[in-house]
């Protein structure tokens, strides 16, 4: 039975050494290191190995063990990043960081212009090896969080880096900002032989997924999953009958995604047209015809994906 050990993003996670965040002078020497393990970031998007012009997009296949990043080592420092974060040491203690690189960044006037391109994140994510793409997710999060939260939500100063990249510090309250995570409940309502997917408009044609929404303020995954499920497609459900399986980090741009099962007591649907475009009751059969990519009308999410594999667990039992 999979676990949120085996869920892609979160694979192969390496040492955090967390204890290490706060210590300058190891940092320092980290860096300094001529086997410390380097790779950029800009705007997002890794550094991967090759011409990646032809590469996957999101749902066209997972490799998991296609493309790699670019590894640098201590001269990456002096490429002009505009922030760090140390993410661990990997198995033979070697110190790993990201370099967050400006979105303007030249790759191609630099010293390394010839050893890879940025790649879109999603089409990245199946392509790199589960360490790979765990340390992408990771440098991901956190830099659209420094990006987006230079200043203090308390009084408004500007507010500083410190523990290697995972707080924020303000010089003038002392208020300390951690990096977010936001819980997702993704929840596949089930009732006898049939499961609820759902589409947006702006989805591709013929693809659908389980529905899923925030967790708010006071209230349990289970609670958010079936208040979500009524919401958005008038189905109802009793959260004290819902079944939690496996969560997923997904950096788009800092969601924890939980999945749930969840079963319906009610059938009719009643989509809520600025959420969805249509929401379908789909069997058993039908759901393993489309994990295998072959049923004729409807498409499902790529293994990467929480929803694919809320799906095969719920369309694997009898
Ligand atoms: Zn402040």
């Amino acid at each position: 039975m999979l676990t949120s050990q085996d869920m892609p993003l979160a694979q192969k996670p390496v040492d955090r050494a967390a204890h290490c965040r706060t210590d300058a002078a190891w940092l320092g020497a980290a860096r300094k290191n001529p086997d410390v393990l380097v790779f950029l970031m800009r705007a997002g998007e890794p550094l991967l190995e090759g011409d990646v012009s032809g590469a996957p997009g999101f749902g066209q296949g997972y490799s998991g063990n296609g493309m790699p990043l670019v590894w640098l080592g201590p001269q990456a420092f002096g490429l002009g990043h505009q922030g760090e974060v140390f993410l661990g040491q990997d198995t033979s203690g070697l110190p790993i960081f990201a370099l967050d690189m400006p979105e303007g960044w030249a790759l191609e006037a630099s010293p390394i212009a010839e050893l890879g391109a940025f790649a879109e994140m999603r089409g990245a994510a199946a392509m790199l090896s589960p360490l790979e793409a765990n340390l992408a997710s990771t440098a991901r999060s956190l830099f659209e969080w420094h990006r987006t939260h230079g200043f203090c939500s308390r009084c408004g100063a500007q507010s500083e880096v410190v523990e290697a990249g995972w707080k924020r510090e303000c010089p003038a309250c002392g208020a300390e900002h951690f990096p977010r995570t936001d819980p997702v409940a993704i929840m596949l309502a089930h009732r006898g032989d049939k499961c609820l997917m759902a589409r947006q408009a702006s989805w591709p044609a013929g693809f659908i997924s389980a529905l899923a929404g925030f967790v708010e303020p006071g209230e349990t995954v289970e609670q958010a999953a079936a208040r979500e499920l009524e919401e958005e497609a008038g189905i109802k459900s009793d959260p004290a009958n819902a079944e939690y399986l496996f969560c997923q980090p997904w950096p788009f741009p800092s969601s924890l995604m939980v999945g749930i099962l969840i079963p319906a007591d009610s059938e009719e649907i009643s989509v809520e047209q600025d959420e969805l475009e249509a929401a379908y009751w789909i069997t058993r059969e039908e759901a393993r015809q489309m994990l295998a990519g072959a049923h004729p009308r409807f498409y499902c999410p790529p293994k990467m994906a929480i929803a694919h594999h809320i799906l095969k667990a719920w369309a694997e039992r009898d």
